[in-house]
């Protein structure tokens, strides 16, 4: 942060403010303390007849990757507001949404991810600005390989677990920075 949001003035410093555990950026000229919190993350996965709605990427990071219809909530915005936003936005798919059913941390790049299962509600539905293509998919017929992000792998790989027992619960996990392969694993290539 090189200047503050409030006043303007260039005299950033990162400091603990009385009371407080974690160092802030703090501005020494007006005092305001700019606070930095992770970003949610919110979207669908859209089930027809049994299969999931994916969305190839037309944008970067990922470009060219599947993922499920997701992106940044804004703020006034309800978290199932925006998952319906996102998967019309991406996928131009109207869902009603069923159940909030992933809810996934991702402490090292300050995101939570936020999934809804939702009904489509006609294939009526294609390609946003954001996508290159946007298809159902089988069980079977998922890129495992090409998807875009480990939250959405395990979004989906949850799914499809859990459709075999007839139960969706809500499923919480966190998502750490993967540790470095061993050696041996390395020379293996
Ligand atoms: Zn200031």
């Amino acid at each position: 942060m090189k200047f503050c949001s409030q006043c303007g003035s260039s005299r950033i410093v990162l400091r603990v403010p009385d009371g407080d555990n974690l160092p802030r950026f703090v501005c020494a000229e007006c005092g305001t303390i700019h606070y930095q919190n992770p970003k949610i993350v919110v979207g669908c996965l859209p089930e027809w007849e049994g299969r999931v709605l994916l969305c190839k990427r037309a944008i970067e990071p990922r470009y060219g990757l599947w993922t499920l219809p997701a992106g940044f909530l804004e703020n006034g915005e309800t978290i199932v507001a925006g998952a319906l936003r996102e998967t019309l936005e991406e996928a131009h798919a109207r869902v009603e949404p069923t159940d909030l059913y992933t809810v996934i941390s991702l402490p090292q790049i300050n995101q939570v991810y936020m999934v809804f299962r939702a009904r489509l509600i006609d294939l009526d539905f294609g390609p946003g600005s954001e996508s290159l293509e946007v298809k159902l998919c089988e069980e079977a017929e998922i890129p495992w390989e090409s998807l875009a992000f480990r939250t959405i792998t395990r979004t989906l790989r949850n799914y499809f677990l859990d459709r075999k027992q007839g139960d969706f619960p809500v499923r919480v996990s966190a998502l750490e920075r993967r540790p470095p392969l061993p050696p041996d694993l390395l020379a293996a290539g």
